[in-house]
């Protein structure tokens, strides 16, 4: 039998109600906010990511699926969505018109090692902000985060939040970082032993070495940011207060893609079991990297399976809106053309109908209605096909009533 691959899982029944109840969720959130969808490809020219998230990252070092085509060049599907939108934002001219605020959800492929909450096919749904510096542009993208969470209902969740600066000021303080952590870097992991010279950043958030001494009281990025890094850092943390954003300041919280520039942002919940449920943060030379212009940007992406597992750890219910409106069933096979034209009839009407042609007793069509929780239910009958007066049993109160055809929708729109 062939099966599906590690880190990888169907999507179906109850879970795939949950994937689409949170992604219409997120839509409507995305669009109160006014922003748009777009939606990318799944496969990127390899250099785009090696380019745009970065060439010492995880992700690119590691995770990526690669391959190369059939025209012999090295593609790359796609490990994340924000390099691939900044690329169709470049050759699409995209920035003509700004600002440009996009949104998107779709899987995404790293080769991680899976475990809960940790998948090599993994769905995000995110945004992408362009056009503007201004830290109250900051707080807004944070806070749709915020507001997506709550309406959900996951509530307890934190904003951590931090500032990396620019690249200038990161260099100043990877100097500072590889002074600090060199002398005693063989006590710590082989990735970190790696990371000292090429991207000692990532030392501080090692999932091994996070109880390290020397990471604990590594020096602080926040003390090398410049003046106008450090207002811009103080006016959005301004901003959150007064939406009354609940955020927590972690110097440590470094994000695992090389383009963020200032602030970066996690979402969290308290119990933390799964990993950080979202983050993000300010990728203000993403486009210049990518030889396009250069315009400012911030964005976020959620881990739509990390979501759905704390929904179902914290017992959420969500209100799926799963029932059926009416089950016809048929008492003969005789009457299921009029049952099949009854049906198309309500669906026209916006109707949600199904209809059973099981052949199957009485009683099992009526457990079939109860599985697919109809409200209601039509039983017709050669009496009620000829007269056209059906029945209609109410499947809550189990009460019958006899109805005309052409009175229906009426009796729908009272019932239902
Ligand atoms: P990143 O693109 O790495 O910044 O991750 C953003 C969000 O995507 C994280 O907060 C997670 O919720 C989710 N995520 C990242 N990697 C995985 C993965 N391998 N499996 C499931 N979700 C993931």
């Amino acid at each position: 039998m062939i099966q599906k691959l590690k880190g990888t899982y169907d999507v179906y029944g109850d879970i795939s109600k949950k994937h689409d109840y949170v992604k219409k969720l997120f839509q409507a959130v995305c669009e109160s906010y006014n922003y748009s969808y777009i939606e990318t490809p799944l496969i990127e020219r390899s250099e785009l990511y090696h380019r745009g998230v970065g060439e010492t990252t995880d992700i690119v070092t590691k995770e990526t699926y690669d391959f190369v085509d059939r025209g012999n060049r090295k593609n790359t599907i796609r490990p994340e969505a924000t390099a691939g939108v900044a690329r169709a934002i470049i050759e699409d001219k995209l920035y003509n018109i700004l600002p440009l605020k996009l949104w998107y959800i779709g899987s995404m492929f790293r080769y991680e090692r899976p475990q809960k909450g940790r998948y090599r096919e993994l769905r995000q749904m995110g945004i992408e902000s362009y056009g503007s510096n201004d830290p109250i542009m900051d707080a807004e993208v944070i806070s749709l985060g915020v507001n997506f969470l709550k309406e959900l209902g996951l509530r307890d969740v934190k904003v951590v939040l931090n500032s990396i600066g620019s690249m200038q000021t990161r260099e100043k303080y990877k100097k500072a970082l590889i002074n600090h952590f060199k002398s005693d870097i063989d006590n710590f992991c082989d990735d970190c032993k790696n990371r000292l010279d090429k991207n000692p950043l990532r030392i501080l958030d090692c999932k091994i070495d996070c109880n390290n001494k020397l990471v604990k009281n590594a020096p602080s990025i926040l003390d090398y940011l410049n003046e106008e890094e450090k207002d811009h850092f103080d006016k959005v943390k301004k901003y959150l207060d007064s939406l009354d954003i609940d955020y927590e300041v972690d110097d440590t919280l470094v994000r695992g893609l090389d383009y963020y520039t200032n602030t970066v942002f996690e979402y969290v919940t308290k119990t933390n079991e799964f990993g950080s449920i979202g983050g993000g943060g300010r990728y203000n030379d993403l486009l210049k990297s990518l030889d396009g212009p250069d315009i400012p940007a911030i964005g976020f992406a959620f881990g739509l399976d990390r979501i759905i597992s704390e929904i179902e750890s914290n017992e959420i219910k969500l209100n799926l809106n799963d029932e059926l409106d009416c089950y016809i069933l048929t008492i003969s096979e005789n009457e299921n053309g009029y049952a099949l034209n009854l049906a198309q009839k309500l669906r026209m009407c916006g109707y949600k109908i199904d209809l059973d042609l099981s052949n199957k007793n009485m009683k099992s069509k009526f457990k079939e209605a109860d599985r697919y929780k109809a409200k209601q239910i039509i039983i017709i009958g050669e009496e009620e096909a000829s007269s056209n007066e059906l029945t209609i049993r109410d499947n809550l109160t189990k009460e019958e009533r006899k109805v005309a055809i052409d009175d229906i929708i009426d009796y729908f729109d009272v019932n239902l």
